[in-house]
Formats: structure tokens, sequence, C-alpha cells
């Protein structure tokens, strides 16, 4: 599958649960299936937010998208290393990085204006506030740019993702999901 078959692939799913006519799923046989090996057809980087479930957003069943989720859909070194299994060991021809409306990791970073100090979630703010700081901590503008962020951040920190998107093998996308109509618009 190449990458413009797998963001087909998305958006039909996407489709598909926008309007709620998702495919039946036969877990059993399926699970069974894939006992041999996985071959998911994307890599995804999305929200920990409970309400953004990319399995149910693009009506995919298990085997078939690789997913990191956290807070703000943001990497560091360790999440990067899975999108680097996803897209160089996995082969998934393409990586989209989801973020959302209404994130609870943007709106913190905008109400706290990039100055937390709790736990390790200043590590989080600290991450997003790059983005968020670049558009005044205004929260729709953030999440958007944030997307970008981390998709700057992919190509700037991974040289194993840069190669295989400068040679043709991998497609990285950012999209945003909508919470109500529940769809995705690729950015
Ligand atoms: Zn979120």
């Amino acid at each position: 599958m190449d990458a413009n078959e797998s963001l087909a692939r998305l958006r039909e799913g996407n489709s598909r649960f926008m309007q709620g006519k998702m495919k039946g799923k036969e877990a059993v046989k399926r699970r069974k299936e894939l006992v041999a090996g996985q071959h998911p057809f994307a890599t995804i980087i999305s929200c920990s937010d409970s309400r953004v479930v990319p399995e149910y957003i693009f009506d995919a069943d298990m085997g078939e998208i690789f997913i990191i989720r956290t807070a703000g859909n943001i990497v560091g070194r360790v999440s990067l290393g899975s999108v680097e299994y996803g897209c160089a060991h996995l082969h998934t021809p393409i990586l989209v990085v989801l973020g959302h409306e209404g994130c609870g990791a943007v709106k913190a970073t905008c109400e706290c204006k990039g100055e937390c100090k709790e736990g390790n979630i200043k590590h989080i703010v600290d991450e997003v506030k790059v983005a968020a700081g670049a558009k005044n901590y205004e929260i729709n503008a953030s999440i958007v740019e944030n997307v970008a962020c981390v998709m700057r951040k992919i190509r700037r920190e991974s040289p194993i993702i840069s190669r295989l998107e400068k040679d043709g093998k991998l497609k990285i996308m950012g999209a945003q999901y909508f919470l109500e109509s529940g769809q995705v618009k690729f950015l």
C-alpha cells in the first residue's frame, strides 16, 4: 500500500465514522489472524484525550493503525522511538499528527501562558508553549500550530523519519479532529 491508498483508507473510515456507519468487527477472527504479525497501514500520533480514539475516528480494526498517544499529541525521545518503529520497521507509508478541537493540554498551556510547575505536567506545557506562545495563547490557532510544531520536531529530531520522507517512502501529514461532527480535516 502506498501513502495515497493509506490516506484514502483513513478518509473513508472517517467518513463512515461521521455517518455512524462503521463496519462490523469480528474480534475473535481478527485477533487470531493477527497472532502471526502486524501490518498496520498508518502511524498516528494522537492525544490521550478519551474522546479522541483513532480506531473509532478512522473506523479501523485491530492491527491496522500503529498509534502513539500523549496528552497534546506531542513527542519526546521515547515516543519518537515508537514513531520510528511504526514507520521504519512496520513500514507504514503515512504518519499523521492528529490534533483536536478542545484539546485540554493546549487549553491549559494557553490559560497559564506557558507557566506551569505541576509535577511532570510541566514538561507537556513546556512542549506545547512553543506553538501556543507563537499564537499569543489563542487556543484554536495554538491547536493547529502545535500540530505543525510536532511535525517540524519529528523532522528535526529523527533522521530516520526525515530520510524516509526524503526517499519518498513516507508521507507526513497534520490533521485536526472535531469533537461534534467527528470530522478529521487534513491540514
Ligand atoms: Zn488533547
